[in-house]
């Protein structure tokens, strides 16, 4: 089995992760910017972490044969902040050359302000003007419908905007047929208290289909699993699900959606893996 984790925020999980990961099949992540539990004390604070995803993090992956991918953003968490956005999103464009930067994300709402929404928005212009794929972030709890319907109406605004370049993540019962509906691809990522579990999603898709739905483990800095995906797996599998119907949720569907960037190394039906030392 092998599989990819879209949505990991490596930086804050030790290499006994990375290593629990390549253990368990998991060839590449994906890490979206993120906010880091306390809020940055300026732009360059904020800057200083685009370096790390970037340039170090990447490095540490391949010590484990994992490639590492990040997406850049003024997180939904700190978006709030008019001014730190503006400053960080003009630091942006020149990170978005790097050999692993796959789009913008994670872009999105939290407790949906109209601050929150006018920095969405001027993300959503940036990944616009740069060509970049979006990953957008959806709040949690009461927040979820709201915010959810909020930004996919925002995307409706902009016609320029393939809805097969967006996923829309932490999508759950209640938002991911409007999600679906629009075209948008659909994350489900785990947690193993808060949130969606990894039987909840072989609920969802055993109702919507596996089609334009990733799953991923999260891997942030509180209570998260990173072999959530295998987790996931095993779920399918106890349910008498066929082993290429796996590999379709967690590997061939997120390769699909990734491989749109060009600096997605692994290409749709390649049987050879690139190594991860080589991005
Ligand atoms: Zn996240």
């Amino acid at each position: 089995m092998k599989y990819i984790d879209h949505h990991a925020h490596m930086v804050s999980r030790t290499t006994d992760d990375y290593q629990q990961m390549a253990l368990t099949g998991c060839v590449a992540v994906t890490e979206p910017a993120f906010w880091p539990g306390w809020d940055r004390s300026g732009p360059e604070s904020v800057e200083d972490y685009f370096r790390q995803l970037t340039g170090f993090e990447p490095r540490r992956a391949a010590q484990y044969g994992i490639q590492h991918y990040t997406w850049l953003a003024m997180n939904p968490k700190e978006a709030d902040d008019r001014e730190l956005s503006r400053e960080v999103l003009k630091r942006i464009p020149k990170f978005l050359d790097s050999p692993t930067v796959l789009g913008i994300g994670e872009i999105g709402l939290n407790r949906v302000t109209r601050n929150e929404i006018e920095t969405y928005r001027e993300q959503v212009e940036l990944a616009i003007e740069y060509g970049q794929l979006i990953l957008i972030h959806t709040p949690h709890l009461e927040d979820k419908y709201k915010g959810t319907w909020i930004s996919v109406d925002v995307l409706r605004g902009y016609p320029e905007i393939e809805p097969g370049r967006v996923l829309v993540d932490h999508a759950e019962e209640h938002t991911i047929e409007m999600i679906l509906a629009d075209g948008y691809w659909a994350g489900l990522t785990l947690y193993p208290q808060t949130k969606i579990s990894p039987q909840r999603a072989v609920d969802i898709i055993e109702r919507y289909g596996p089609d334009r739905i990733c799953v991923a483990g999260a891997c942030d800095w509180g209570p998260s699993e990173p072999v959530a995906v295998p987790k996931f797996a095993l779920e399918m599998r106890r349910r008498g699900h066929s082993e290429a119907l796996i590999q379709k949720v967690i590997f061939e569907n997120p390769v699909l959606f990734l491989s749109q960037s060009p600096r997605f190394k692994i290409k749709p039906g390649a049987n050879e893996l690139v190594p991860a030392a080589v991005i």
